[in-house]
């Protein structure tokens, strides 16, 4: 028997613009403290289709947010509940910054394909229209930068 795992990567990412509007919602939500979310999602030919906004509780400070290992597993037992996986995370910074340390190895996901997500000044200058966003892309150990063009918003 062996456990199903998505393909090592996606050429899109598929994201209905109600999702990406709450993610943007739900990050900025005025506080000056980092925050996190995930993206929940299916396999879709060649692409994946995120289809459910994950909100995990979250320790959050102004300079790094963690997820505590029961929440992370909460949300992986949900996954497989209702029939999708973790296709991305999401977080906040407080400026324009790189992935941390903490990012690097912190990630929910460790698997190749996963995709990590940052989102600069807490959110504050992202809307749908107007995204300010950039990503990494886990890929054997190594997070290589990713093409926000990979993401297509579906309106
Ligand atoms: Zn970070």
């Amino acid at each position: 028997m062996s456990v199903w795992r998505p393909p090592e990567r996606f050429a899109h990412f598929k994201v209905p613009a109600s999702l990406v509007l709450d993610t943007f919602c739900y990050l900025n939500d005025g506080e000056e403290l980092e925050s996190i979310a995930y993206w929940a999602g299916k396999v879709d030919g060649t692409d994946a289709l995120v289809t459910r906004l994950v909100k995990p509780r979250a320790i959050r400070d102004e300079r790094f947010v963690i997820v505590p290992v029961e929440e992370v597993s909460r949300a992986v037992n949900e996954c497989a509940a209702v029939g999708d996986f973790l296709v991305a995370q999401i977080h906040t910074h407080p400026q324009d910054e790189d992935h941390s340390e903490t990012d690097d190895c912190g990630t929910v996901s460790k698997r190749n394909g996963f995709v990590s997500l940052v989102v600069p000044f807490y959110g504050r200058y992202s809307s749908l229209t107007k995204p300010f966003w950039f990503g990494y892309e886990l890929m054997n150990g190594e997070w290589r930068e990713f093409e926000m063009s990979r993401v297509h918003v579906l309106y």
